[in-house]
């Protein structure tokens, strides 16, 4: 039986705050090993596009893993080809599918938490948030799965990786990567606007310049503020985001509030659409008209700051 202990290299957040707590711990805990799967995080559907992202992902990681002397191990797996399901809602039983390969090497395994243990809920939406019980259901008598770092919420988590130095050339939160082949952040989506609207209350983002295009997240910064305070109720990152302000004692600009118009009429522009997509049937005549109706709106607007532009 092994005693190595190993960990899953994604390059998030969430992924560096797990590493970063395990190098310099008793040598029992210390990361031996990364882990590096195919098993839907490039592609949820697998087939050789995703392989290839894994692939290039792996290229990209490369340099970290020599930099830190953690021997890699990648494992490519055709589980999202037979699966066929969304990433998210199965991202922990396919991940420790394939370190249970590895029983014969791994007394310890970490698999990072993406919330905070006290939002646990059984909930269709993601696995993560219920991973406690089922890393221990799936921990066997060789190896233990922990669910690594899940004390801390995302802005204590960013906070903590800011003082890793090798998060400022490597890390990457982005989901865009599926979709673009391409190994980088986008700096606008929201996990990548979220990540730096936090390095940035914090004071750190410059620090991140290399993995982060700065001034495209510039230009919607006030628009992504604008949605964190309108939803920072319902979505627990933006609530933090919203608390961050607030304990750091940081302004608000007027402009992010004139933002909170047009965001809010996207919001239940959305809403709407969902409305449209699983109401009753009156529901979905009402919200289709009032959509209708914002559409025409918009297009309006829009050709009328053309012409004035
Ligand atoms: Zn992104």
């Amino acid at each position: 039986m092994g005693n190595a202990v190993g960990t899953g290299l994604l390059c998030g957040a969430d992924s560096f705050c797990t590493i970063y707590g395990h190098l310099e711990c008793e040598a029992e805990y210390r990361i031996q090993y990364f882990t590096f799967l195919n098993a839907g995080s490039h592609g949820e559907y697998g087939g050789e596009a995703a392989r290839s992202i894994y692939q290039a992902r792996l290229q990209s990681v490369s340099q970290f893993v020599s930099e830190q002397g953690i021997s890699p191990i990648p494992v490519d797996s055709n589980i999202s080809e037979l699966l066929q399901m969304k990433h998210q809602l199965t991202h922990t039983v396919r991940n420790v599918a394939c370190a249970l390969n590895l029983q014969k090497l791994l007394r310890n395994y970490y698999y990072a938490s993406a919330y905070r243990f006290d939002s646990f809920q059984l909930t269709e939406q993601d696995s993560a948030y219920y991973d406690l019980p089922t890393l221990s259901m799936l921990s066997t008598e060789s190896t233990v799965f922990y669910s690594a770092v899940s004390r801390y919420t995302r802005v204590e988590k960013v906070e903590i990786i800011s003082g890793f130095e090798p998060t400022y050339r490597y890390l990457h939160v982005c989901n865009s990567l599926s979709s673009t082949s391409v190994v980088r952040n986008c700096s606008v989506c929201d996990k990548c606007m979220r990540t730096l609207v936090t390095l940035e209350l914090l004071r750190k983002l410059r620090l991140y310049d290399r993995v982060f295009d700065i001034d495209a997240y510039t230009l919607k910064r006030n628009r992504y503020l604008a949605q964190a305070l309108l939803i920072r109720r319902m979505d627990q990152f933006s609530g933090e985001i919203v608390d961050l302000i607030r304990r750091r004692k940081c302004r608000i600009s007027p402009i992010v509030y004139l933002y909170c118009v047009p965001v809010g009429v996207e919001l239940l522009a959305k809403k709407l659409l969902r409305m449209m997509q699983e109401g009753p049937r009156p529901m979905r005549v009402v919200a289709a008209t009032l959509l209708a109706f914002y559409r025409s709106v918009r297009r309006l607007a829009r050709r009328s700051v053309d012409r004035d532009t």
